[in-house]
């Protein structure tokens, strides 16, 4: 007999931490038992009792073609007959590099490594060997990954100093990070006035993503990136997230053609980069990347960076994503999430629509009907409204981010039956969200 997701669950947790290898997955926030997937293809997910979801996770990102494309399948396929990892340069490592920087100005050379966590992580490194300073500064809500000096929360009061935001982190280290408001050039300007000279960074995901969405307000990246060059530091823009998501060259490239362009130092990038394999990347100016060994003094290696089989995805994704993928990835966006706009509006749940190109979510209550802009305003929400929605939508077939305080995710293989299930499912879903 197929074994239920209970019983996987109940093996997992006896195995693994919490039952899972990411927290979110866990279902904590949503409650229940997480799906135990085996299988995936265009917008739908299978899970272990043969039950199939419309997909708005999409691995998280990557799957921007849908999940199982036989562009990048074949792709993957073809690399691993030809070896599995040499711990030696290939030339599809060079091709993946010049694709970027070909789309991305700002990227004068790119290093590969293999995951976010790592890009943003060897980013800061960067650019506190770049500039001799130690001090890095974020904003609350933005996720980077999970490295000491990222996971960490503001302390009281603006332009103050950080506290560990996990047991482990150690407070020195913790300390040398600001975390701010986001969207509040004030709170930077006066981090700058207060600490200009021992800054080396701030890093900002390009558009908000990881609090559910927020993105930046007009002018916000480029006026920033003035602020922190008028002070000797250097901006890394987090594209990990949406970087070739939500445009072929991702959200620079949505802002390149405004009079808001603007030129970050460092860039990093993750999940499409990798098409749903282990690459991830960071790049930028080439005079701040050739600090990088082995031509600088600041070290950064891996055994597993620029792997031929993830790189071949990651090429195969990025060539096939021509721009009827990101029509469909911008038009699905509007389509799903007008849907459930007017469900949520019919059974009276006052909400507001966030949205950064083709990502998008939601949040509940009269408090924020009218769009929020930084964590704050996402905390002010009625959170508790999301669990019951997620859950009707999941017995109806529809798997959902299962936390209020993540994107969703289109791929261009959701088609009109796929599209059809999500707006069925919507109606009893938004009632369950309004009796909560
Ligand atoms: N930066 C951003 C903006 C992200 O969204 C994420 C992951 N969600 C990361 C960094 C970390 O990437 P990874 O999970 O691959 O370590």
């Amino acid at each position: 007999m197929t074994p239920t997701n209970d019983e996987l669950f109940a093996r997992a947790q006896a195995a693994i931490p919490g039952g899972v290898n990411s927290p979110v997955r866990a279902f904590r926030s949503v409650g229940g038992t997480p799906r135990f997937l085996v299988s995936a293809r265009g917008p739908y997910v299978t899970d272990a009792e043969g039950r199939e979801y419309v997909d708005l996770v999409a691995g998280w990102g990557p799957a921007i073609l849908g999940h199982a494309d036989p562009r990048v399948i074949g792709a993957v396929t073809d690399a691993a007959a030809r070896g599995l990892s040499f711990g030696s340069s290939t030339p599809a490592e060079t091709e993946l590099a010049e694709l970027v920087e070909q789309r991305i100005g700002p990227v004068e050379r790119l290093r590969l490594v293999s995951t976010g966590t790592e890009a943003t992580m060897s980013a800061i490194r960067l650019a506190r060997g770049f500039t001799g300073r130690d001090v890095l500064v974020k904003f609350a809500g933005h996720y980077h990954g999970h490295s000491d000096g990222l996971l960490a929360e503001a302390g009281s009061g603006l332009a103050t100093f950080a506290l560990p935001g996990s047991a482990g982190v150690p407070a020195d280290i913790a300390a040398l990070t600001l975390v701010l408001p986001y969207n509040d050039l004030d709170a930077v300007r006066a981090a700058f006035a207060e600490h200009g000279d021992r800054i080396a960074a701030v890093i900002v995901e390009a558009a908000a993503a990881n609090m559910g969405v927020v993105p930046p307000l007009p002018g916000f990246n480029r006026e920033l990136i003035e602020l922190a060059h008028a002070n000797g530091s250097l901006v890394i823009s987090d594209e990990v997230l949406t970087g070739f998501r939500v445009s072929a060259a991702g959200w620079w490239g949505l802002e390149s053609t405004t009079e808001y362009a603007y030129t970050p130092d460092l860039m990093t990038f993750g999940k499409v980069i990798g098409g749903g394999m282990p690459v991830a990347a960071l790049g930028g100016r080439a005079d701040v990347m050739e600090q990088l060994a082995p031509l600088g003094p600041v070290y950064q290696a891996g055994t597993l960076s620029g792997n031929p089989v993830a790189v071949a995805a990651g090429i195969a994704t990025l060539r096939a994503a021509d721009a009827s993928v990101y029509d469909a990835l911008d038009r699905t966006a509007a389509t799903v999430s007008d849907a459930v706009s007017a469900a949520l509006s019919a059974e009276g749940v006052a909400h507001a629509v966030q949205r950064a190109g083709s990502l998008f979510s939601f949040v509940f209550g009269d408090d924020v009907a009218s769009g929020v802009t930084d964590y704050a305003g996402v905390q002010r929400q009625e959170a508790f409204r999301y669990a019951p929605f997620f859950h009707a939508m999941l017995d109806a077939g529809v798997s959902l981010p299962p936390s209020v305080f993540e994107a969703w995710f289109v791929t261009a293989a959701h088609d009109d039956t796929a599209i059809g299930r999500i707006v069925d499912a919507l109606p009893a879903a938004a009632r369950a969200a309004a009796s909560a």
